[in-house]
């Protein structure tokens, strides 16, 4: 169906001296589009020749007749116009327009998916023969006549795996990726770390492995070799699937990296029950750092863990040290202590919280091993199973850059009366208890506040920092919706969303509060 185009050899050769008049013939897949000026727009197309190329396409948003047909995901032989700068789409025509991917939301979701890694892991005007041919079968498979679902998270599951099998990082899925002994379905668990599967004794020597269903490896592997097209056929168990998200989530994001946008879509048209709880709710509002999702039902429903690394910020790098010498309490929604003084590891600045009940509200205090840091309160859910957190989830923050933090939201709020008159009096931020915290997806709750009820029944409303991260006087969330809130009572705290009118919108939920120290609400719930 398709006829393959050649690259003019000598043309491509010339790119990069090349002037005005020169062109070359591509055949490209659009992966993605953005509107410029009044009638261009900018089309990121993937190829096999020369990996990614954004190409600007003259008029397009003005007249539909000359390029009208080259929307997302379609292939097409193009001819582009090299010059200094952007090249510019000079003619095209359509190979196949995969018009089957917007006849659902599903097919739609997964194709967004799909294109969403490909932008992340093909690099501008580099040989991608590999990835160009899966895209090619991906939107092939969700953009074809058949009324067959394309399978789902089995389908986003299997195009993750080949992908990473065709950029040479493929979990190891047969054979214990740590001693490559053979598998002992009963004794498995996944570590990023490793590279895939763990088993047998491998498996209790990493303690921050998480452990799998006896099936997982097997499905995975399953899915890594059935065609995309014919992933609808595989079935998947619920506890599979879940769990087959969840270690897939780490591995993408290390070997690809985050993809939130696309993957948070798919994950709402996937949503296997679409009545979403309070907790879920929450989950949306507030970050919550960018983790993957992270429910794993278990066999036990007891003595679930909660793990990671401690660091003072919270995108660490790759060769950052972690935090070591903390001390890790835990408590309750209504203010019970559940843990103190938990487990640490051999590993330097690896933190474990054991024996927490499953998808319920905990809050962990790191006291801070010195003074170089302030003691910091996170408030999060369990899972149903251990919950291994994205690094810089765990984390203290610097006193340093407290300090200065709190010198301007100082400078914003002691001049601003409205919010004194409608909340009680501000008191020094220094007084009482702080938090910190930045809201997921802020633009949806424009005009809405955050207020917060402390132990001693005082009522205070959120701050909020405006698009350039700085201190705002505006009383509802901006268009940032990054927060802080300043002298509170130490102990439980509820938090409201509330109309500027003070009326509730209806959610809440419970955080802590603890004397001298800072909560921050980008913790660990990754719901
Ligand atoms: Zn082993």
């Amino acid at each position: 169906m398709h006829r393959s185009v050649r690259r003019v050899d000598l043309l491509h050769d010339l790119h990069g001296l090349a002037g005005e008049g020169v062109s070359e013939r591509l055949d490209a897949i659009v992966l993605r589009q953005v509107d410029v000026g009044e009638a261009d727009r900018i089309v990121s197309l993937l190829t096999a020749s020369r990996g990614r190329i954004d190409v600007r396409v003259p008029g397009v948003r003005k007249s539909r007749k000359r390029f009208g047909g080259l929307d997302l995901y379609v292939r097409a032989e193009v001819e582009l116009a090299l010059g200094r700068g952007k090249s510019r789409l000079s003619s095209m025509r359509i190979l196949d327009d995969h018009v089957g991917i917007r006849s659902d939301v599903e097919r739609l979701a997964l194709a967004g998916y799909a294109a969403e890694l490909m932008l992340q892991c093909v690099a501008e005007d580099q040989e991608a023969e590999q990835p160009f041919r899966l895209a090619c079968s991906a939107f092939q498979s969700l953009g074809g006549a058949s009324a067959d679902a394309p399978g789902g998270q089995g389908w986003a599951r299997a195009f993750e795996l080949k992908l990473l099998h065709v950029l040479g990082n493929r979990p190891i899925l047969r054979r214990c990726a740590s001693c490559d002994g053979p598998l002992d379905p009963d004794r498995l668990a996944w570590s990023l770390q490793a590279g895939g599967v763990l088993s047998g004794d491998c498996r209790e020597d990493d303690p921050v492995a998480s452990r799998i269903a006896p099936s997982l490896a097997g499905q995975l592997d399953r899915a890594l070799r059935l065609p995309l097209a014919r992933q609808g056929e595989l079935e998947w168990s619920r506890r599979d699937e879940v769990e087959a998200r969840h270690v897939m989530a780490h591995f993408v994001a290390e070997h690809v990296g985050p993809r939130d946008r696309a993957r948070r879509f798919l994950e709402q048209v996937l949503q296997p029950n679409s009545t979403l709880g309070l907790a879920a709710l929450l989950g949306v509002v507030l970050l919550v750092t960018a983790g993957p999702l992270a429910c794993l039902p278990g066999d036990d429903a007891a003595g679930v863990r909660v793990q990671g690394y401690l660091y003072d910020t919270l995108e660490p790098q790759d060769d950052e040290e972690p935090i070591s010498g903390a001390e890790v309490t835990a408590w309750a929604d209504d203010g019970r202590l559940l843990v103190e003084g938990a487990e640490h590891s051999r590993y330097v600045g690896f933190y474990r919280v054991s024996d927490l009940a499953p998808e319920t509200a905990v809050h962990l205090e790191f006291e801070s091993p010195s003074d170089q840091w302030l003691s910091t309160v996170l408030s999060g859910r369990t899972a149903s199973n251990d919950l291994w957190v994205e690094p810089g989830v765990f984390h203290l923050i610097p006193r340093d850059s407290y300090d200065s933090d709190v010198q301007a939201w100082v400078e914003v709020l002691a001049p601003d009366a409205s919010l004194k008159s409608t909340w009680g009096d501000v008191q020094h931020p220094g007084e009482g208890g702080a938090v910190f915290g930045q809201l997921l997806n802020p633009e949806d709750h424009l005009g809405l506040r955050l207020s917060f009820v402390d132990s001693d029944d005082v009522a205070r409303a959120a701050v909020y920092t405006d698009a350039e991260g700085l201190p705002s006087r505006a009383l509802g969330i901006t268009e940032h919706g990054g927060f802080a809130v300043f002298g509170l009572a130490p102990g439980p705290a509820h938090v409201f969303l509330t109309e500027l009118d003070g009326t509730s919108s209806g959610r809440s939920f419970v955080t802590r509060i603890s004397e001298g120290g800072v909560t921050s609400l980008s913790g660990f719930e990754v719901l």
